[in-house]
C-alpha cells in the first residue's frame, strides 16, 4: 500500500557528511532510495532542518546547502525521484516513481526576511514549522521553559504560508505557538507527533490539540520515534497502533497519517527500523481497520487534506 511519509532528516545526514553518502542506498540512510521503495513509501518529505548550535549568519547558506544536496544527490541521482513542486503533482505520480517534498524544519535560517522564504518556497519548501525544540524570532519550541507562542514576525510567516498555500506545521511548537497557529493557519499540519494521552512526552499532543486540528481540518502524522510511543524499553508496533485509535476515538480517523522520522531518530520500534520496514505498519493495521481507513492513514487523508 503506498505511503506518504511527511518527516524525515536524510538531508541532514547527507549535509553532515559533506555529500559523501548515496541517497541511491548508503547503510546509513534509513530512509534512503532503496528502502523507500522496499517500503512501498510513495512520497517522502525531506526536512531541511538547520542545527540550532551553527552561527546565525551561516544558517540560511546551511538550508540552501542542503536543498542542493536535494537537488544534486535525492533528485539529480536517482531518476525515480520526482520532484512535489505542486501540490497537484502528488496526481502525476506513476508506478515505481517516489515522490520528493522539501519541507522546513525551523525558520531560523531566514532570521527575520521574508523574502528568504520566499527563495525557499520557490526552491520548493511546502510546509513550515516555524521552530525546532528551543526558541527563535517566530516562536517558542515545546522545550523553551518560556512558553510563548508567537511573535508578530511568526504570525507573518503564517498569513505568508497561507496566502502561497504552505503548510504551517506545529510539530515542535509550544502549546501556546499551537492555539496562535490553529487560530491563523489555512492549513496546519502536525508532520511528526504522537498523542499524549498515551505517552506524556513534550512533542506529543493533548487531546484538546489533537480535536482542534481535526476541527480545522488539518492531519496529525505518527512519529515511530520509541520515546514519543511509549515510556520504557521494547516498544512494538502495536504500541504505535495505540496512538492512531486514540486519535481515531478524538474523531481523527480522516485526518491522521504518518510522519517515520526516519533519519532523525537513534532508536527505533521493533521491526520499525527503516523505511524498508514501513509496510509493517500497514500489516498491523490492516489487523483492526478496515482497507480504506488504513489507506487514508497511508496517504490518502493527506492527499484529501492537502491544498488545492
Ligand atoms: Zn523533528
Amino acid at each position: 500500500m503506498r505511503i506518504i511519509d511527511l518527516h524525515c532528516d536524510a538531508l541532514l545526514k547527507i549535509w553532515r557528511s559533506n555529500g559523501q553518502l548515496a541517497y541511491n542506498n548508503a547503510p546509513e540512510l534509513a530512509s534512503n532510495k532503496a528502502r523507500l521503495l522496499q517500503g512501498g513509501v510513495s512520497t517522502q518529505c525531506f526536512a531541511v532542518f538547520v542545527p540550532p548550535t551553527l552561527r546565525a549568519e551561516h544558517k540560511f547558506q546551511a538550508a540552501l546547502d542542503q536543498i542542493h544536496y536535494f537537488y544534486d544527490e535525492v533528485l539529480g541521482k536517482n531518476p525515480e525521484m520526482k520532484h512535489i513542486k505542486e501540490w497537484s503533482d502528488f496526481d502525476l505520480l506513476q508506478e515505481g516513481q517516489i515522490g520528493a517534498m522539501l519541507t522546513l524544519e525551523g525558520v531560523d535560517p531566514i532570521g527575520n526576511d521574508l523574502r528568504q522564504l520566499h527563495i525557499l518556497f520557490q526552491l520548493g519548501v511546502r510546509s513550515v514549522g516555524l521552530t525546532w525544540n528551543h526558541a527563535n524570532l517566530a516562536a517558542d519550541g515545546v522545550l523553551e521553559p518560556r512558553g510563548a507562542g508567537l511573535s508578530v514576525f511568526g504570525k507573518e510567516i503564517v498569513h505568508f504560508n497561507n496566502a502561497h498555500q504552505r503548510l504551517t506545521d506545529v510539530s515542535h511548537l509550544s502549546e501556546n505557538g499551537f492555539w496562535d497557529v490553529i487560530e491563523l493557519a489555512d492549513y496546519p499540519i502536525a508532520s511528526h507527533s504522537n498523542a499524549k494521552a498515551i505517552c506524556d512526552h513534550p512533542r506529543n499532543l493533548t487531546d484538546e490539540q489533537a480535536k482542534a486540528m481535526f476541527d480545522k481540518g488539518g492531519m496529525i502524522h505518527v512519529i515511530y520515534s520509541p520515546a514519543f510511543v511509549k515510556q520504557g524499553e521494547g516498544v512494538i508496533i502495536s504500541d504505535l497502533i495505540k496512538h492512531i485509535d486514540h486519535f481515531c476515538s478524538l474523531g481523527g480517523v480522516r485526518n491522521i497519517g504518518l510522519g517515520s522520522d526516519f533519519d532523525g531518530i537513534t532508536r527505533f520500534i521493533d521491526k520499525l527500523e527503516n523505511a524498508s520496514m514501513s509496510q509493517n505498519v500497514i500489516e498491523e493495521l490492516l489487523k483492526y481497520y478496515k482497507e480504506d481507513e488504513v489507506r487514508g492513514f497511508a496517504a490518502d487523508n493527506f492527499l484529501r487534506c492537502r491544498p488545492r
